[in-house]
């Protein structure tokens, strides 16, 4: 199939659509981005590959780094991250209070704030240097080696985090986080300011339609079993309240952050990154989302 033309095709249909979204202000570093980039790149597992646009650029992965937090812990410690936290859709939005008050400090899932927040906190107590060990990895999943994050957001998100203090102060509060508070948010808001270019996203995330297996270096990452379920956790948790939304009219697993980038897996097929920094209203990239919607419709490749 000739992806690059079903990419300028969907480009040129979406030139009409006003993007009424707005970028993620509430993080200043992030308002200073240019709204109106756009690239997309697409990686199959057979070594093939598409790009268009701003494919190249790299900008602020912000929530889609919780998929790499979530996969080392998962696969590489061993303290049981299923007693620390659930794995249910939130359905409320992604830095809210309301549902860890009410569940006792347990978050709903490894990619809202406060379960990401957690998995920091295990990172934290297992790995001497847990933000190179998170590089590291990321490093073994792509062929590029140059991956970093952007210490001017990380500050700017420190200084701006009081929901995300609160979130961890709550939990702190049910014993949920064992380290100290200042440590595990450092780690957090490095994370969430790694930058990379949907090129490297795509090819970062490949591993997991290809049963765990990155396929570049032939190593195994995750069991096809965990890679099914990291699939089926994107899935249902990948898009703050917006999941349904997101299965129901793309069909695909993926994750979201609120620099404008969507990462989405056909198990056995691809791995799509798209990039858009104007977000709608639930924080996902609008454009983003219009676009993988009409990929997979004129494509007819979802998983559904
Ligand atoms: N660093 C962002 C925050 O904690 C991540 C939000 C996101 O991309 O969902 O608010």
């Amino acid at each position: 199939m000739n992806y690059e033309n079903i990419f300028q095709e969907i480009y040129r249909e979406l030139q009409s659509v006003k993007d009424e979204g707005h970028v993620a202000d509430y993080i200043p570093e992030l308002a200073r981005v240019n709204p109106d980039q756009f690239g997309v790149f697409l990686a199959t597992i057979n070594g093939e590959k598409y790009a268009f646009g701003d494919a190249e650029k790299r900008f602020s992965i912000q929530s889609i780094a919780k998929v790499f937090s979530f996969v080392l812990a998962y696969s590489r410690v061993k303290s049981d991250i299923w007693e620390r936290m659930d794995l249910e859709p939130a359905g409320t939005p992604f830095n809210s209070l309301v549902q860890l008050e009410y569940d006792k400090g347990i978050p709903r899932n490894p990619f809202v704030n406060s379960g990401a927040i957690v998995v920091c906190d295990i990172l934290v107590s297992e790995l001497a240097s847990p933000m190179d060990a998170i590089l590291s990895f990321i490093h073994e999943l792509t062929p590029h080696h140059s991956i970093r994050f952007n210490p001017r957001v990380a500050q700017s998100e420190k200084e701006t985090g009081f929901r995300n203090y609160a979130l961890v102060n709550l939990m702190k509060s049910f014993h949920n986080i064992h380290n100290d508070i200042n440590q595990v948010m450092d780690l957090y808001f490095q994370l969430c300011s790694i930058e990379m270019s949907c090129r490297e996203l795509a090819e970062a995330f490949l591993f997991l339609a290809n049963n765990g297996v990155v396929p570049y270096s032939g190593q195994q990452i995750l069991s096809p079993s965990r890679t099914k379920r990291t699939n089926a956790l994107m899935q249902t948790c990948g898009f703050y309240d917006e999941a349904g939304q997101f299965t129901f009219k793309v069909g695909l697993p993926g994750k979201s952050g609120v620099g404008g980038g969507i990462v989405a897996v056909h198990p056995e097929r691809y791995s799509i990154a798209v990039w858009s920094p104007r977000l709608n209203k639930k924080g996902n990239s609008h454009k983003g989302m219009l676009f993988l919607e009409e990929f997979t419709t004129k494509t007819k490749l979802s998983i559904f």
